[in-house]
């Protein structure tokens, strides 16, 4: 029987331990008359270890953990129920949480880092070659280097035209322990040691985007709250990515933050009435607004700010939009990442032609601002950018389950 079912039968409040700050675990073993290092070892447990159920929390003693459990605590990491992967070596996971709701998580070995005009792969991507070494994409191996897509709400309000988790709308935000508790998850599934350097041993290097479902920064609180937990795993926080679509309020908060991500901007356009018909965001924020609210972000060395750029056939790709777009970012420490559209079923939209694309990419950079062309991931299972949720739920056919879901978590 798995914990939730476990606590479920108690009558008792199900208390879901993943996700909590040290404050608040220090809070709860207080209320169970104990001392404050205690939950330096539940903390301990929970992120650096990853367990999966309280029995694992081994620094607590027996009595304790079996207190924990009267009590209605659980660990409450969200689960994978199915899995999709890739020829790629792309996997996509339909991840379920503890209400049943469920939303997708894409592992990428290898990174998704872009090309430059010249194919070779982005700068990054090109570091981290230096000192690791590439491995086996099925699970039980050792990873050296892998991305994790992650998603923040079930379903999206922002209504971008070209994504399908729009067609969803918005069904909750996930709290700051489902959203980390998707990367534990991957994690565990794919056996990933982090951590520090011991002899010749190499920690993993993970990368994590929050690119999936869902506007990260409509769930502003939340999200913050999870990448503090996953630095803790540890995961530094250089090694992360956020996407916004513009929402200004949180693109002005997150410019106050002292630990924070790396910035994607969601663009898709060279002008505000392209922009509005395929992001309708537009109308309340428009682009000059949006690149305002950019300059006050203090960037640290090495560091850019990404404009991702969905190019549509006949929409925003012609030379004359990648004119615009040059003056539009012209000043800003900036890379453009573009990104092929990605055909979905029922979508008004279709593929740029390739000799268009590079004619866009190699005009971009001809006025020296990097540009990349995203290589597109798990085509074949539908775990692409704006893919996400949308095929399981629309096409269930492409989806092929390759392992029971209890033989995937954990
Ligand atoms: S592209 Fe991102 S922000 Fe836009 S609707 Fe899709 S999930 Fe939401």
């Amino acid at each position: 029987m798995n914990e939730l079912k476990q606590a479920s039968n108690l009558s008792v409040e199900v208390k879901p331990l993943f996700g909590l700050s040290l404050t608040e675990l220090t809070a709860a073993m207080e209320r169970l008359g104990q001392k404050p290092y205690r939950a330096s070892q539940l903390q301990h447990a929970l992120y650096r270890q990853r367990i999966t159920s309280l029995d694992q929390a081994t620094t607590l003693s027996h009595p304790l953990r079996d207190k924990l459990a009267a009590e209605g605590y659980v660990v409450g990491l969200p689960e994978i129920v199915q899995t999709a992967r890739s020829i790629d070596g792309t996997e996509r996971y339909l991840i379920r949480m503890a209400d049943g709701e469920t939303v997708e998580t894409v592992w990428m070995p290898d990174g998704d880092g872009g090309e430059r005009g010249d194919g070779s792969q982005a700068a990054e991507d090109e570091e981290a070659e230096d000192s690791e070494t590439r491995t086996s994409s099925a699970p039980g191996f050792p990873y050296r280097r892998s991305t994790i897509c992650v998603s923040s709400q079930v379903g999206c309000a922002v209504n971008c035209q070209f994504c399908l988790t729009a067609k969803l709308g918005i069904r909750r935000n996930l709290t700051a322990g489902e959203i980390a508790g998707q990367v534990a998850a991957v994690l565990n599934r794919h056996q990933v040691e982090l951590g520090s350097t011991r002899g010749n041993y190499t920690p993993a290097r993970i990368n994590l985007v929050f690119m999936g479902m869902g506007e990260p920064f409509l769930n502003y609180a939340n999200f913050m709250d999870a990448v503090r937990i996953l630095t803790q795993m540890p995961i530094p926080e250089s090694r992360m990515t956020v996407s916004t679509s513009g929402i200004l309020p949180g693109i002005e908060q997150f410019a106050t933050e002292t630990v924070r991500p790396k910035l994607a901007v969601s663009l898709n356009a060279s002008n505000d009435s392209v922009r509005e018909s395929i992001m309708p965001i537009t109308r309340k924020w428009n682009i000059a607004t949006l690149l305002e609210a950019l300059a006050t972000i203090p960037l640290r060395t090495r560091e850019w700010i990404t404009f991702e750029y969905v190019l549509l056939g006949g929409i925003n790709d012609s030379l004359e939009h990648a004119e615009e777009l040059i003056d539009l970012v012209r000043g800003i420490r900036c890379k453009i990442n573009l990104i092929v559209w990605n055909s979905g079923p029922n979508m008004p939209f279709h593929e740029p032609l390739q000799s268009g694309v590079s004619a866009f990419q190699k005009r971009i950079m001809a006025a020296g601002i990097p540009a990349y062309i995203r290589r597109p991931r798990g085509r074949d299972i539908f775990a692409a950018c704006g893919q996400l949720k949308r095929t399981v739920e629309s096409a269930p056919a492409p989806l092929i389950a390759i392992a029971p879901a209890d033989t995937l978590a954990g």
